[in-house]
């Protein structure tokens, strides 16, 4: 799928439409690629994502849901905030949620008239998802809304080397 891209990089950095950040629930900041979203963003998404969490989602947002918030001093226009599951509680629902992050993400991006959009491996780091297994469910639930969205792209952002790798690997068998 040509529309897809796969690369080593910090997401931050990404001139898209929309950066997607694995959030968590309170939408108040974390480590890893939210806590360098929130760093390189200043504080304006903060507070656009405090404003959010107090009008629409006071018990905080829930898994497998997105919203999208401005992008503070970043290169996008939009950071869209989602909540992956975490692995060891999520039984069996784990790969529809997911999967939901991944869809409801493209679907907010696609309303708000994005024609680019760059994903992180949403709850491969401290939310413990096996990074092969989520690369299949990421690259299915893209290639199929990218096949509904034919003037849409996605970028797929990797920390490092390895994971890129290792994301590349575990889609051979399904792209
Ligand atoms: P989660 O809590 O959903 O697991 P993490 O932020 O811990 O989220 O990790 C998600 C993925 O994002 C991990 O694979 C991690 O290596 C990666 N990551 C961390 N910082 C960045 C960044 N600046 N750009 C792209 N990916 C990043």
């Amino acid at each position: 799928m040509d529309r897809i891209i796969i690369k080593t990089g910090d997401i931050t950095k990404e001139k898209v439409c929309a950066i997607v950040n694995a959030a968590n629930s309170s939408l108040m900041g974390g480590g890893g690629v939210d806590g360098a979203i929130h760093r390189a963003g200043g504080p304006k998404i903060l507070e656009a994502c405090e404003q959010v969490r107090q009008e629409s989602y006071p018990e905080g947002l829930p898994t497998g849901e997105s919203v999208a918030t401005n992008a503070g001093n970043l290169p996008s226009n939009y950071v869209i905030h989602t909540v992956g599951p975490i692995y060891h509680q999520c039984g069996e629902d784990c790969s529809d949620l997911l999967a939901s992050c991944y869809r409801k993400s493209l679907e907010l991006a696609h309303r708000l008239g994005c024609k680019d959009v760059a994903f992180p491996a949403i709850s491969t780091g401290i939310y413990g998802y096996p990074k092969d297994k989520a690369a299949i469910i990421a690259y299915e639930v893209v290639s199929h809304f990218l096949n509904e969205n034919k003037n849409m792209q996605v970028h797929f952002v990797f920390h490092n080397n390895s994971d890129r790798d290792l994301f590349i690997k575990a889609i051979e068998g399904v792209s």
